[in-house]
């Protein structure tokens, strides 16, 4: 006979199956998985919120993933790129507003000026906070060598997204070519982590031709990967992308949200203590999507601090949220919505990785 949801959430150890049941729950079971999730949640990483704020520096990108609202080929965006002042400004604003750290992140671009900028960047952000801001990039593929740079300059976390874990789904998601070589993704993935930063990727959830084979698999990568971080979110589809053709393949909008919240929960029960991004993506199909993430086991949320004008033009996806407002608006609010999760905010507290700590501790990093 097949085991019960409790059955298996009593277990320490996971097998495919087991996780594929979890996957596939009903209403009732599913919220047994999120109870479970957050009382782990709670040993292990504490009721504590941590904040990043999230500048999009720029959505000019050299690279053309099928999925992505930014890609080269999308002639519709309109490109943008902030200047050191307006970043610093954007820095400045989460630095007085208490948030423990930030997170730099544009299109992919790679040459020498660029790395330069960046160094420069982390540099500055370092001087003007007093050291007192961590600093996230999410800069996509880079030489080990700018990697090591931007390090040294002052980043010490990065955010690099596998998408998927199965090599056969990600050719499906984007070109093959050099530019967007799976073994060079995860290539970059592991340099990170021997470099030294708290390394944190993701994938993207309910994308089409997924199965939820593909999702299992995507936990174990993770598990196994041993990350430090991890975001993850719905695919939300955008009109002016190729994959908007396969929308018919798609399950609808609340069942991607629904098992984007069960992916983090069933994280949080196999990695009890790394930091999980509650994904602005589940804000575009649920005003309080976030919340409900971090009710169901993540504990980082990352506010929007980019200046006002610039938002609506880093449109990965359509219903990008509150693309009308500036950082201050967001402040309160997220004050407010935090406080309904019946979490607190670690107000100018990095908030590190506890796993990322362990592994230093065991010698690992
Ligand atoms: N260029 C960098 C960082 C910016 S993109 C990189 O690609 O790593 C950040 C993330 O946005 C991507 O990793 C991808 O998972 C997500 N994203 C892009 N298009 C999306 C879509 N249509 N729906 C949901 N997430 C999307
Ligand atoms: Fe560029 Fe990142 Fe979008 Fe890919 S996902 S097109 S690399 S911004």
């Amino acid at each position: 006979m097949s085991k019960t949801i409790d059955e298996i959430l009593k277990q320490t150890d996971f097998s495919k199956q087991d996780i594929l049941a979890l996957l596939q729950t009903n209403k009732e079971d599913r919220n047994k998985i999120f109870t479970h999730a957050a009382k782990v949640k709670t040993e292990y990483v504490g009721k504590k919120v941590y904040y990043r704020g999230l500048i999009e520096m720029s959505n000019i990108c050299s690279k053309n993933c099928y999925y992505c609202g930014i890609r080269l080929d999308n002639k519709k965006a309109e490109r943008y790129d902030i200047s050191d002042a307006e970043i610093l400004d954007a820095v400045k604003f989460a630095h007085e507003s208490k948030y423990g750290s930030i997170v730099l992140q544009a299109g992919e671009i790679s040459s020498p000026k660029f790395t330069k900028r960046i160094s420069n960047l982390l540099k500055q952000i370092k001087e003007i906070s007093n050291n007192e801001l961590g600093i996230t990039i999410s800069l996509g593929e880079q030489p080990d060598e700018v990697y090591k740079e931007w390090f040294e300059s002052g980043a010490h976390r990065y955010l690099l997204r596998i998408e998927s874990s199965n090599p056969d789904l990600y050719y499906k998601l984007h070109p093959k070519n050099k530019k967007h070589d799976f073994e060079i993704r995860l290539a970059c993935l592991k340099s990170l982590q021997k470099i030294g930063y708290q390394t944190g990727t993701g994938v993207m959830i309910g994308l089409p031709f997924q199965t939820y084979s593909d999702l299992a698999d995507d936990l174990f990568f993770m598990k196994e990967f041993d990350l430090d971080m991890c975001g993850m979110g719905p695919y939300i589809e955008h009109k002016d992308t190729p994959l908007y053709k396969y929308n018919n393949l798609l399950m609808s909008i609340e069942d991607r949200f629904t098992l984007s919240l069960k992916m983090i929960s069933l994280l949080r029960i196999l990695m009890k203590d790394i930091n999980i991004a509650a994904a602005t993506a589940l804000q575009a199909i649920d005003p309080i999507g976030r919340e409900k993430a971090i009710k169901v086991g993540a504990n980082i949320i990352m506010p929007n601090v980019t200046p006002g004008m610039y938002r609506d033009s880093y449109k990965l996806y359509e219903n990008k949220p509150c693309t009308d407002e500036e950082a201050s608006d967001c402040t309160n609010c997220m004050e407010i919505r935090i406080g309904i999760t019946g979490d607190e905010i670690g107000y100018s507290e990095w908030g590190d990785s506890i796993h990322h700590i362990k592994r230093i501790q065991q010698g690992l990093v």
